[in-house]
């Protein structure tokens, strides 16, 4: 049974089954009957999600979807594309999270992993396979570890880790994202700077290589293409299962803001906060982000609603007095019962901060609620319509040393100069030593960089608006020799990876022509196919 076959079978007669002729390297290729009959190619299969993500600013049409049902199922249908005589493309797609088609694939195959995890598997495959108490192997924090599959959501692995009493410490701000895409990215957020990215807490992961090769790999087996996965942009393989580390969980959280009208200050304060003298006092914060307080934006966004309602007059009045103020975001985790403790040991970390006095606000959330912080903001867009809007968002690493200049020339002379700006705007940094210079993810070269995200929401008329500000900030850092990286990249040109990767690039070609020789896999992130 050939693609051709199968697509013909579907309906020739429709207009968008004509528009669908399939690509030569399909038609070559014959298919065993397990993969013909999860490979769906209906208008719902095709236009649906496979072909759109959260970014609704690219839409490319696979030629067919594919629905695994076990691990064995990817790795057939790549060995598939591996020996044809002209491989097809194909992609993971996790939630489709992506804003500019990173996980779609054109005349190519989608594999979807929210069916896969939705429908459960063969191989029954729960949300934490298994918990590994392992004595003679110590993450740092402990010696525990679950064993999730790389089609789960966060929010899933979160919930059930806490039924033993656990929960992995590195976090994304949202947890509505698979853990095999933020793997693929890093998986960042007011954790990292203590307790690295997402990538540096996985232990094991079994992969399926582009050659169809189904492979487990850590630090120590098959490192190679352990390192090459973890931030690898779903270039080298298919993570089917990732050995997550985990710590005891915490019961509650205070969670504090902190209003500045002061750049240099606000971000004099997260460096001493993220400062190792500071940790080794064995008192460290948790989390620690910060965001921008724009006068033409809410107070409270989407990502979080914080200030009491009380309050938010004389906010908004400050804010408009000085068009932007900084707020310093921290968090502190507790056992829910030493309560006294954690507000000493809190003062203690945040005297002597520069924030306006009289700006100080703090909460006492339960771990859940903090964690999960951004789904009722979502909840309540998706329930106005304003969740599937176009996101032309831009997200930046930045060195320390050039965020004052980032600072004058990109908050200041473009975002509030334009003023279109009414999405959340991160600032915030964290210590490289956290990282893993194997991995693939790629990091500014210096101890301490920011991270600055832009997240974008706009109409499906405007969008370009905020496109032409992300062009004129990434010109205007080029210009002034600011050594920006993105985070989630998204680049045109050879060249332009090739930046992006720096002394990493060589290894990261050599890695590919190892595992994926065929240039099979993920070419949504236009990397070696664009
Ligand atoms: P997808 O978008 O589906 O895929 C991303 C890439 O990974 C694609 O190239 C895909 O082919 C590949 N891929 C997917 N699954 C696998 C797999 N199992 N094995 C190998 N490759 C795979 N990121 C952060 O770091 N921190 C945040 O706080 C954060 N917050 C976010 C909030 C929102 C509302 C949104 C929409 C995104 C946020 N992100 C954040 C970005 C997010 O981490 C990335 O978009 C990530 O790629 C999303 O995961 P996904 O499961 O949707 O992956």
């Amino acid at each position: 049974i050939t693609i051709t076959r199968l697509i013909s079978t579907v309906g020739k007669t429709s207009q968008w089954m004509k528009a669908l002729t399939p690509p030569p390297e399909l038609a070559s290729v014959s298919l065993d009957d397990t993969i013909f009959s999860k490979l769906r190619n209906d208008p719902e299969a095709l236009q649906g999600r496979a072909s759109r993500d959260y970014g609704n600013l690219v839409r490319e049409v696979p030629s067919a979807v594919f629905h695994p049902t076990s691990s064995s199922d990817i790795a057939r249908l790549i060995k598939l594309s591996y020996n044809g005589s002209v491989p097809f493309k194909i992609a993971a797609r996790g939630q489709g999270h992506s804003t500019r088609g990173q996980a779609m694939v054109r005349d190519g195959v989608v594999v979807d992993m929210a069916g896969f995890r939705e429908r459960g598997n063969g191989e029954g495959i729960r949300v934490v396979m298994s918990v590994v108490v392992d004595p003679n192997n110590k993450n740092g924090y402990g010696y525990y570890y679950a064993d999730v599959g790389g089609e789960q959501l966060w929010i899933d692995v979160l919930n059930a880790t806490l039924e033993h009493g656990l929960a992995p410490m590195s976090w994304t701000d949202y947890l509505y994202l698979t853990v095999g895409g933020t793997l693929s990215n890093a998986g960042i957020s007011g954790q990292t700077f203590r307790y690295g990215p997402q990538i540096t807490t996985v232990r094991q992961m079994d992969v399926i290589t582009g050659k169809g090769e189904f492979v487990t790999c850590s630090q120590q087996t098959n490192s190679e293409l352990f390192h090459a996965v973890l931030g690898g942009l779903g270039q080298f393989g298919i993570i089917t299962r990732a050995r997550i580390a985990l710590a005891p969980a915490p019961k509650r959280v205070k969670w504090v803001r902190l209003l500045y009208n002061d750049f240099s200050a606000f971000t004099k304060d997260q460096e001493q906060l993220i400062s190792i003298t500071r940790r080794k006092q064995n008192i460290a914060l948790d989390y620690l982000e910060g965001l921008l307080l724009m006068h033409q934006g809410p107070i409270n966004n989407w990502r979080s609603s914080f200030f009491p309602l009380a309050d938010h007059a004389r906010i908004i009045s400050l804010v408009t007095k000085h068009s932007v103020l900084y707020c310093l975001e921290v968090a502190k985790y507790y056992d829910g019962q030493n309560e006294n403790n954690v507000d000493k040991e809190l003062k203690v970390l945040l005297q002597g901060l520069s924030y306006i006095p009289g700006f100080y606000y703090e909460k006492d959330v339960s771990y859940v609620e903090f964690l999960n912080r951004v789904r009722s903001g979502e909840l309540k867009l998706q329930s106005q319509g304003l969740w599937d809007v176009p996101h032309p968002w831009l997200n930046l690493f930045i060195p320390k040393s050039q965020i004052m200049e980032f600072d004058s020339g990109v908050f200041k002379n473009i975002i509030l100069k334009r003023n279109i700006t009414t999405g959340p705007v991160l600032v915030y940094p964290m210590n490289r030593n956290k990282w893993d210079n194997r991995m693939s993810a790629s990091i500014p070269d210096e101890d301490i960089f920011y991270t600055v995200g832009f997240l974008h929401s706009s109409g499906f008329d405007n969008w370009k608006a905020y496109d032409a500000q992300n062009k004129e900030i990434l010109q205007f850092c080029n210009d002034s020799g600011i050594k920006v990286k993105q985070y989630l990249p998204h680049y045109r040109t050879q060249e332009d990876w090739t930046n992006h990767f720096g002394p990493k690039w060589r290894t990261f070609v050599e890695r590919k022509h190892q595992f994926d020789p065929k240039m099979i896999l993920s070419p949504g992130q236009r990397i070696f196919n664009n």
